[in-house]
Parts: C-alpha cells; structure tokens; sequence
C-alpha cells in the first residue's frame, strides 16, 4: 500500500486509537491514525489520574504524551488533522482531513464523546450544497463569493482569516452568535440567519473542532447518543469498528484502552476473513 493507504485507518488519537494502534501494528497491520491535535482530547484536561494502574497520579498530559511516545517508537504514522469526510467506496474507504485523501480497508472510530451538540437548522440538509466543513477543502469554490463562517470552534477566526485571503467576502459569527444560527436555502444556501437578522450568502463554513461521526457516516446506527456496537466493537457497517468514549458511559481510561484493544483485533479478524 502507499502512503496514503492503510489496512486500518483509527480516526482519534486519544487512549482508545493510541490503544488501538499499538494492537493493530502489532498484528503486523498498516495503520495511520489521524486526529485532531490529541492534546486537544479531555483526558489534557485532567490535573491527575487517580484510578489507571500503575500511573501513580501521572497528569493527563503527561499520559497523553506518553502514550504518543508508544506510537512514535513503534514508527506507527499519526497524522495531525480534522476528519470531515469519509466515503465507502468498493469494499473500502475514503477519509479525507484537510487537503489530503487516505484510502483504508477498515475503520476504527475512536472519537471521543460529544455532549449535547447538534447540526444546526439547515446544516445538513445543504451539506455539500452551500455548506461546507473544510475551508481549507472548499474555500477556492467561493473565491469572490459572499460567505458565512459560523465558528463553533476554536479556528474559526484562522480560517475566516484564510477565507478573506483567498479573495471571499466573509460575514464571522463568533461561536455565542453561531450556535443560535439557522441556514435557509431550498436546492442551495441563500442566506444565514442570526441575531434576527437574514444575511444573504452563498457558502456557509460550519467551523467545529471537530465532526461527529455520526455526522462523517450517517449510516452508522447510533444508540442514546452514541456509536452502538457489540461485544467486540463492530458497528452496524462491515469494517468500521469503534471504541472508548464515543461508543458510550462510562467515559473512563482504562475502558477506552481495553476497547481499542479489542477493537483493533476484531479488526485484523475481519481482514483475514476477507482475505481468505
Ligand atoms: C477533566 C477530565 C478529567 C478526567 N479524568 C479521568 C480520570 O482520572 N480517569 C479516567 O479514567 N478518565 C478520566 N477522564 C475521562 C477520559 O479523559 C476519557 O475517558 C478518555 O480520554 C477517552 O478516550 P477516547 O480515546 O475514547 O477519546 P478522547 O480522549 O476524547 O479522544 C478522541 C480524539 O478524537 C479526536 N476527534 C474526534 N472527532 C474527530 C474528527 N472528526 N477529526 C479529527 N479528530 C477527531 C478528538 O479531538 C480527540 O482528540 C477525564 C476527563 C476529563 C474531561
């Protein structure tokens, strides 16, 4: 396979992709695993870990760090990057982050929980008619166009700024103002409303740090708010497994860990049967 393709592809670079990574390589699988800035995951937040043995109250960081010191010894690739679209295509598939396009046979989502976030009116049924995640993707189709960027995240304002570089009229809505917007446009975007006010536009940048995967695979069975999988964490599409906080509560460590674990051997299974 080539750089850009990869046995399994783990989107999130938390305790349960790490985890899963370590596993997959280890039963000799190409891996890349692509996340957000990982110190970007919760578990940066954590002032001490109290009940994962054998850390006698390392930080979160310092675990975090740890755990990606694992994967660059075991010379896995971990790419730096937001996820905002995946597509199945002929028995295996495309995940696209920024400008670049990885191909993997199999999936492991291992995304992390997301409370109470969800599309805002008009997000997806104009996703890809108008609305867009990516600007760094899709900015050029706008060059000389009026758009929105609704900041929901903490680059709105990098990329608002690349926008207007690229010669788009931009109209910035900070994350207070941009999570009580609603997007109107039939067969296209029209306009963005906010604040009472409706703005006309043709593009609107629906900017999260991150995108949910229920949002990436809207095809994935989801139970209470989460990703539902069984025993061995494969979800309702052949090849995407998911693991850790993303598949449900308790949001712990050493579950995320475990679940990776299994995750990634479920995984290499999957592969040897198709390869029979
Ligand atoms: C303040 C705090 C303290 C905590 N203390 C403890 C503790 O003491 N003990 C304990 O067991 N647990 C603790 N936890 C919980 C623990 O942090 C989580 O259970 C753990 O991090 C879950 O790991 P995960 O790999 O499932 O998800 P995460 O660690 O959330 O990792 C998921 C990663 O995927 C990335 N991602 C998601 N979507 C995309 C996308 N579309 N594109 C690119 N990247 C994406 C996210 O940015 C994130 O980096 C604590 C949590 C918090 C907030």
């Amino acid at each position: 396979m080539d750089g850009s393709a990869c046995d399994i592809l783990i989107l999130g670079a938390g305790p349960a992709g790490i985890s899963a990574a370590l596993t997959a390589h280890a039963r000799g699988r190409s891996v890349i695993v692509l996340g957000a800035d990982p110190m970007g995951s919760p578990l940066a937040k954590a002032e001490r870990i109290g009940n994962y043995p054998g850390l006698a109250g390392m930080s979160g960081r310092q675990l975090l760090s740890s755990m990606l010191g694992d994967l660059e010894r075991a010379g896995i690739r971990r790419v730096t990057g937001r996820v905002t679209g995946v597509m199945a295509f002929g028995g295996s598939f495309m995940v696209s982050a920024e400008q670049n396009v990885y191909q993997a046979r199999t999936l492991i989502l291992a995304a992390g929980a997301r409370q109470g976030e969800k599309p805002l009116p008009g997000e997806m049924p104009l996703l890809g008619k108008g609305v867009s995640w990516c600007a760094t993707c899709d900015g050029m189709l706008y060059r000389g166009k009026r758009v929105a960027v609704l900041s929901l995240g903490g680059e709105g304002e990098k990329d608002a700024a690349f926008l207007r570089d690229i010669g788009c009229e931009v109209l910035y809505f900070d994350p207070t103002q941009a999570k009580k917007a609603e997007i109107k446009g039939a067969d296209r975007v029209t306009a963005v409303v906010c604040g009472g006010a409706e703005h006309p536009v043709e593009g609107v940048f629906v900017l999260r740090d991150t995108v949910a995967a229920s949002a990436l695979l809207p095809a994935l069975p989801m139970q209470d708010g989460h990703i539902a999988v069984d025993g061995e964490m494969r979800t309702g599409i052949p090849g995407v497994f998911a693991a850790g906080d993303c598949v449900g509560r308790p949001y712990q460590i050493a579950r995320a860990v475990g679940q990776g674990n299994t995750a990634a051997l479920t995984a290499d299974g999957y592969l040897k049967e198709r390869d029979k």
